[in-house]
């Protein structure tokens, strides 16, 4: 369950961080896998379900593709890395 970031889109804008409702997202900083791009926390992704329509955080994010289902989720159409806005 959840979103990741692409890190080789990913342009450290800012833009998701604020957006997200559990606090989910940590900026390049604290990234603890690379410090070229933001990151989810799959643990902590709730999928803005009930909260957003949609993830917040990919509809704030201007870098086209960089925001995907982080795996093949419960809906059946759902394919991993599949970009969230499209
Ligand atoms: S999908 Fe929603 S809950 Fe998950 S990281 Fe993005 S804004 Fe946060
Ligand atoms: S909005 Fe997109 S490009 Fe900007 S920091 Fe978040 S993931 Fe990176």
């Amino acid at each position: 369950m959840g979103v990741k970031i692409l890190n080789n889109l990913c342009i450290c804008c800012s833009n998701c961080i604020d957006e997200c409702p559990v606090e989910a997202i940590v900026d390049d900083m604290d990234n603890p896998v690379s410090n070229e791009a933001y990151y989810v926390y799959e643990d902590k992704c709730v999928e803005c379900v009930g909260y957003n329509s949609k993830p917040a955080c990919a509809m704030a994010c201007p870098s086209n593709g960089c925001i995907v289902w982080n795996e093949e989720g419960v809906h059946p159409k759902r394919k991993k890395n599949e970009q969230v806005i499209g």
